[in-house]
């Protein structure tokens, strides 16, 4: 017997600002007292209270949570109500050690791909806090895509990739959740994660 309670999931998606005590500023000086606390390295963040400057990062959601890529390959969290960026992969040396901007779909389209992807099911029994549940949880659902010969089994993850419509989040996950809803009511599908 499995845990079939039916606890409610994660409903928001996670930002920088759930780590930084309510602001993306917040998170970028704990980080960088973390770096020093644990590695005894410091790191230099010019003009942290001013608008960030310099290129601008996409936002993506990966997990149910917004992120942005560094050209270093490291990521960091960030927050659309604050969009600056700061990666502890690198520094941002390239841009002066300063926060750069990033860039968020407009607010509308941006509120309705988080309102899609909270739909989709997860199971996030695993993690103590909202924030260790949201990045470790796993997918319910998986959806038939058609890929060449055979058609390819892919997991109806809360991630979102910039240039993805609210068309084409609908187109993925209208039909899956729908079954999965009635299949639910029938008992036949398992709900827990789910309220
Ligand atoms: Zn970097």
């Amino acid at each position: 017997m499995g845990i079939n309670m039916a606890i409610k999931s994660v409903d928001y998606i996670v930002t920088a600002k759930h780590y930084g005590n309510g602001s993306a500023r917040g998170y970028i000086r704990k980080t960088q007292q973390k770096i020093h606390r644990e590695r005894g390295v410091a790191v230099t963040i010019k003009n942290l209270d001013q608008a960030p400057a310099g290129a601008p990062v996409t936002a993506r959601i990966w997990q149910g949570q917004w992120i942005a890529d560094c050209e270093c390959n490291s990521a960091s969290f960030v927050d659309p109500d604050e969009p600056i960026f700061m990666c502890f992969g690198c520094g941002n040396r390239a841009n002066g050690s300063r926060p750069r901007p990033v860039s968020f779909p407009p607010e509308n389209e941006r509120q309705e791909i988080e309102r899609l992807l909270l739909e989709r099911p997860v199971d996030d029994l695993a993690g103590l806090t909202d924030l260790e549940r949201a990045g470790m949880a796993k997918p319910v659902l998986y959806v038939q895509v058609q890929g060449g010969a055979d058609p390819l089994s892919l997991p109806l993850v809360r991630s979102w990739q910039p240039g993805e419509t609210v068309e084409d989040l609908h187109k993925q996950q209208d039909e899956p959740i729908r079954k999965w809803k009635r299949e639910l009511k029938e008992g036949k599908a398992k709900n827990h994660g789910v309220q």
